[in-house]
């Protein structure tokens, strides 16, 4: 990989800079772990994170990887050959839109989660959808911790003692809010994620609506992908959140842990957020990137 101009500078210790919250990751192949940085991260060590984490995604048996790729810059490598990777960036809704702009300027396929009810939620949408970006509802879901500093999931939040009709109601609202959208994953959720019954009730309404689900992972002992299996949701699971720490050489050990997940079962989904430094670090890697893995759109990844 061409990151070695990306290495080196002061190893920095931040959760999402908006929400303070960002969940924890899969079982490493390649490279190191670090300490968590805050959030929901902190709610439980990496030791716990072993190869079950990893197990949630199967094996290279839905590698559609002969299938058609959407945007595919001339430069992709050999459809039947090279892994999948979705991009996901989360967490728009509140950032400015010059970093909305500057994400759409990355010329790969890549998916935005959107929050809803916030400053920027429409607009963002609008133009990533128009920049031919692929367009997800970031459902706000209570965390554990809730209602502490940081654990604040935003407005339209599934909260764990809303009855199922409330539920329901909370995600078909969110869902009006984000024009394009054609997906939901979820923002924090630790407290929700593991409780089938509510799942269900979310995940019900995303079957009504035809969409995908794609599970963040932010709580180790989620059920969301089998529940959304269960239903017959098209759904996947997070494999690599990429800057947890937003240091860039961090951020390239995390993408390193990516390939090396997307090689082994043919696809890998990574999520960051619209950070400064997160853009920063895709704009320099991407160029090279693009050489070596197929940039999916997060549904193309489903099953
Ligand atoms: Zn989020």
């Amino acid at each position: 990989m061409l990151l070695s101009g990306l290495l080196g500078g002061a190893l920095l210790q931040r959760a999402c800079a908006n929400y303070g919250i960002i969940g924890k990751k899969a079982a490493p192949v390649a490279g190191a772990t670090k300490a968590p940085s805050g959030g929901e991260r902190g709610k439980s060590s990496q030791s716990h994170l072993g190869p079950e984490v990893s197990a949630n995604l199967a094996p290279s048996q839905d590698a559609r990887i002969g299938g058609a790729q959407k945007n595919a810059p001339e430069s992709s490598p050999a459809k039947n050959q090279a892994p999948r990777i979705a991009l996901v960036i989360d967490d728009l809704g509140q950032a400015d839109m010059a970093l909305v702009q500057r994400l759409c300027n990355l010329d790969v396929s890549l998916t935005v989660a959107v929050l809803p009810f916030l400053q920027h939620s429409r607009e963002s949408a609008a133009m990533a959808n128009s920049r031919g970006k692929e367009v997800i509802l970031h459902m706000p879901m209570e965390p554990i911790g809730y209602p502490a500093a940081g654990k604040n999931p935003g407005p339209g939040a599934v909260l764990f003692e809303q009855p199922e009709a409330e539920v329901r109601e909370k995600v078909r609202q969110a869902m009006k809010e984000i024009p394009f959208a054609v997906g939901l994953n979820n923002h924090m959720g630790s407290r929700i994620t593991p409780n089938a019954e509510k799942m269900a009730w979310v995940l019900g309404e995303v079957k009504k609506s035809n969409w995908y689900f794609l599970d963040s992972r932010t709580e180790k002992d989620t059920v969301a992908l089998e529940v959304a299996r269960k239903l017959g949701v098209p759904s996947m699971a997070r494999k690599v959140f990429l800057d947890d720490d937003p240091n860039q050489a961090e951020m390239a050990r995390q993408w390193e842990r990516a390939l090396a997940f997307a090689a082994q079962d043919g696809q890998a989904v990574v999520i960051g957020h619209i950070h400064p430094e997160t853009l920063t670090f895709l704009e320099a890697m991407l160029p090279a990137a693009k050489r070596e893995v197929i940039f999916s759109y997060a549904s193309e990844l489903a099953r």
